[in-house]
């Protein structure tokens, strides 16, 4: 059949300036993927990159004519498969313009069905969860007003940036506004081994359920090292990248955080996920700042995991496209009453 692609860049603003260890951010610039079949139906995805990873939206930009080039030329989106490993042989890193395209493609596949593609792969939507909601680095203060805005908003999992000399004040602070929240941390690589064990020992006193990435992701022997020393449980991100990664961390740490922006695709991300759990890791789904175009998309997962961390969209100003609804942060899949991933525009 004729595929028919096209591809935009939104720059969408954040609702606060974003900080975490590494810097700022105010905007966030995402592209959109469209795939049209002959009969109309148009499948759409989303790529968040992160120049954490090499990406930019230059980037992404630069390598998708190839990639949708690859798509045109299967010309079949229910070839998941085969277009996957030629996407993977065009362009081997760029994950999140291949991960755009991916989503794009089974966003396409599943409207040709009929179905939500939770119900393509055979997920029980009952199995689900609430997101957790970010709050970025800033003086304990505004980093407790965010928190309480977030408590108004029905939020009850709430994420916080670490990664400065404040960090067991900006706990203690969010702590004493928000005494019965679910709390964890994320350092962003922020901590040397020994400062690690040393702050943790600290946050303890907290109840926090877990700590993300207290040390570089260069440095494994670094995040054995607090693992084997932590009291609570270890999340990797930056040192969980592919698939390949899961045994490397599976005695370094808890959990597995994947996100679909790092890893190039919805197929790869379920193979992480089976791959961690076969390791004895829990499993955490991530997300960049992104719109809905590819958030609906990872929601469609979360009867995978044991901890969603999918606010992409919540943290941006205004979104274009809905997704999947999440009230009170809790991701409901079983009110999804329409096809593919659930991402429409909105506007
Ligand atoms: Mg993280």
């Amino acid at each position: 059949m004729t595929l028919n692609t096209s591809f935009e860049r939104h720059s969408l603003p954040l609702e606060y300036p974003f900080t975490i260890a590494r810097g700022t951010r105010t905007k966030t610039d995402v592209i959109t993927v469209q795939i049209e079949d002959d009969t109309g139906t148009v499948g759409i995805g989303g790529a968040g990159p992160s120049a954490h990873y090499g990406e930019t939206a230059a980037t992404v930009e630069a390598v998708l004519p190839d990639l949708l080039k690859v798509v045109e030329d299967v010309g079949d989106p229910h070839q998941l498969a085969r277009i996957e490993r030629r996407l993977r042989e065009t362009v081997e890193r760029n994950p999140a313009a291949r991960t755009a395209v991916s989503i794009a493609l089974h966003d396409l596949v599943t409207k040709r069905l009929e179905l939500p593609l939770y119900r393509y792969w055979g997920l029980d939507p009952t199995e689900s969860l609430e997101t957790s909601y970010t709050i970025g680095l800033d003086d304990p203060d505004t980093m407790a007003e965010k928190t309480e805005t977030a408590l108004d908003r029905g939020y009850s999992t709430l994420k916080l940036k670490l990664g400065t000399d404040r960090d067991i004040e900006i706990v203690e602070t969010i702590r004493s506004v928000a005494p019965d929240v679910d709390l964890f941390v994320d350092a962003n690589e922020a901590w040397t081994p020994r400062e690690a064990v040393s702050r943790i020992e600290r946050l303890a006193d907290f109840e926090l359920a877990f700590v993300e990435q207290p040390v570089p992701a260069d440095d494994p022997g670094g995040l054995k090292f607090v693992a084997d020393r932590s009291p609570m449980p270890i999340a990797a991100d930056e040192s969980c990248i592919t698939v390949a990664d899961i045994p490397q961390i599976a005695d370094r740490c808890d959990i597995a955080n994947i996100k679909l922006m790092k890893c190039g695709g919805l197929r790869e991300a379920k193979r992480m996920i089976h791959a961690a759990r076969a390791h004895g890791l829990e499993v955490m789904l991530g997300c960049m700042t992104e719109s809905n175009a590819s958030i609906a998309a990872a929601c469609q997962l979360t009867p995978l995991l044991d901890y969603a961390d999918l606010d992409g969209s919540l943290l941006l100003a205004d979104d274009p496209y809905a997704g999947v609804p999440m009230p009170d942060g809790v991701i409901d899949l079983e009110t999804v009453d329409r096809a593919g991933t659930g991402a429409v525009a909105d506007r």
